[in-house]
Formats: structure tokens, sequence, C-alpha cells
């Protein structure tokens, strides 16, 4: 059966993925309630409050060996009305006609994932727009639910559904993209982005070894390690180096930093999320993406990565072992 991908959730009142529905229920201030709650989104599933059960949406994600990707399931007991599109069967793809076989590859990888994201548009500092990530208002977590599908988009229109700017969601793509397609696979992948146009996945992603001083939009990542906490605020510490020109003309490997103040914590809408995340005892490696600007500082031989708005990174715990392990 299919891999159910959305699904409506009562506490937030609209169709979301599980990602999204992870990022939003980890950025709730504490305490948080127990678990969101879930039905089959198809308008008939709806009505007879079918329920679906999602695994992981509770826990921040970990870029770990065995990756716990967050999911929804069905409820066994649970039977979806007539036509629900989430009973069907998944049907092997077919090479449409005019379809190239370049285009047909690239479906075939696309269908892979659970949840592959089309269009990214970065987020842009300072403008949180909340139509970005989602179908509908944020600001109804913990609202009491409406009844199903009234004044809500339906399921059909689906605006957003492969389409985000949140970039959590685009980071769990690339990385699941890494972990269940053949290199071929990946290297089909295509994204469109806001002020780019179409690109590879895997060229719009960078690690931070194969970026300079000069590299602009791109989301640029590495291992990293929690240096110190400043209050809310955090300093981390790059395990990968860049090449920086001297005075003297020669080229050296620089460490790079990415400091976070308490300030950009505290005025981000998910600073609960971050807080959680931060608040790692088991080990202070961590994985960041990040689309910023890298600035070099002579004086202290550092470079900085600098994000203006942390939508604009994604922070994600990684285990012990995992201070070698930083090119994807
Ligand atoms: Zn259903």
């Amino acid at each position: 059966m299919k891999t159910i991908t959305h699904a409506y959730c009562i506490d937030l009142d609209r169709i979301v993925t599980i990602d999204e529905a992870r990022f939003e229920y980890l950025s709730l201030p504490s305490p948080r309630p127990p678990r969101f709650r879930y039905l089959c989104e198809y308008p008939a599933c709806q009505e007879k409050q079918v329920r679906v059960a999602a695994v992981n949406d509770d826990k921040p994600i970990e870029e770990s060996n065995v990756f716990k990707a967050p999911h929804f399931r069905r409820w066994q007991q649970e039977p979806h009305a007539a036509g629900c599109p989430w009973m069907e069967d998944e049907a092997s793809p077919v090479q449409e006609e005019g379809e190239s076989d370049n285009d047909f590859q690239r479906r075939l990888a696309r269908a892979k994932l659970t949840d592959f994201i089309d269009r990214f548009d970065p987020p842009v500092p300072g403008y949180d727009d909340p139509t970005s990530s989602t179908n509908g208002d944020q600001n109804t977590v913990g609202a009491p639910p409406k009844p199903p599908h009234q004044d809500r988009p339906q399921a059909s229109s689906r605006p957003g559904k492969h389409r985000t700017s949140v970039l959590d969601r685009l980071v769990n793509t690339y990385i699941e993209s890494g972990k269940l397609l053949s290199w071929e696979e990946r290297q089909r992948l295509e994204l469109q982005v806001g002020g780019i146009g179409t690109i590879r996945l895997v060229d719009y992603f960078q690690s931070l070894k194969r970026c300079s001083l000069q590299t602009r939009d791109r989301v640029m990542y590495g291992g990293a390690n929690l240096e110190r906490r400043y209050g809310e605020g955090a300093l981390f510490h790059f395990f990968d180096t860049i090449a920086v020109e001297g005075p003297d003309g020669e080229t050296k490997p620089v460490k790079v930093r990415l400091y976070i103040s308490p300030k950009q914590v505290v005025s981000c809408r998910h600073r609960h999320y971050i807080k959680e995340i931060l608040e790692n005892e088991e080990t202070p490696y961590y994985r960041l993406y990040a689309i910023g600007s890298l600035h070099y500082d002579p004086r202290y031989r550092t470079v900085s990565l600098q994000v203006e708005d942390l939508r604009q990174l994604s922070i994600l715990r990684a285990p012990p072992n995992s201070r070698k392990s930083t090119s994807t």
C-alpha cells in the first residue's frame, strides 16, 4: 500500500507532512500536549474520523546511522472510506508517452522518497510568511479543533504539497535521498529554488569543505561541535576548514565557526524547537545546514558562517561517532 505522506492534523487544523508536524510540535512551549492527533486527509475519511498514527513526530531528528525517519502509518482497526487514495496499491510508475528516458528516470528516483520537495523558497530574513510551508494559519495550535474541512483548502488543491520554505523539510529530503537512492538516482533529482531557478538537489547542498568565501545561495553544511552556550545562544565550531588566501598570497586552511546570539533565538518563532535540540545531554556533536555567507576575520584567523535569520539554519543532532563522517 501507499506510504501516507500527508495527514490532517487536528491540533494544527491543516494538512501536514510529518516533518512539518514534527517541526510545529517541537516549536510549542513546554508543557506540550502529549502528542498531536491526526486524521486521514481524504475528505470522506475525515468525515468518518479515520485516525492516522504518527511515529517519531515528537522527537528532534537525528542524523544517525540508523535513520529513524518520522512517518505516518495506518491504524489496523480503522477502515478508510471507499475511494481513499491512501488505501490504493503503490502502482509501479510506467513511462508515459512523450516522456524522455531522463524524465522518467528522474520520476522513478523521486517516487522512492517519502516527501520530495519540488520547490524551495529560501526564507526571507525578517519576513515570516505563514502560508509558505503550510496551508493555513499557524496560530491555531491549542485552539479548539474545528470540524473537519471548514474554511480550509480542499485536499485536492493542496497548495504547498511539494513546496516549502522550511529548510528543515528540504534537509530531510536531502538526507533521505542519500540513504535511499543510488548515486546515479540522486544526481537526477532537481529542485526549483526561488531566486535561483532549477538546480540539481546535490548542487544546491554544498559541503563546507567545498565552499569558499564567495559561496552564496547554497545550503552549506558540515559536522560541528557545540563549543559553548551564551544564554539561549550558541557557538559552534565546524570540523571542516576552508581555504583562505593570506596576505602573503599563500592559501591556508582556516577554522569555521557559527554563532547564534541569544537575541536571535529569543526572537525566533521556533525558539522552543532550537532550545530542545541544543539541550543535548548525550553528545555535543551536531550537523548544521545553513543558507548564509562566510566572512573572514584576519585578526583571529577564523571564518564565520553568518545566518541572518534562524529559519536559514537547520540544526541536527549527530551521534557521538559523527566527528569524522562529515560528508553525505
Ligand atoms: Zn483514508
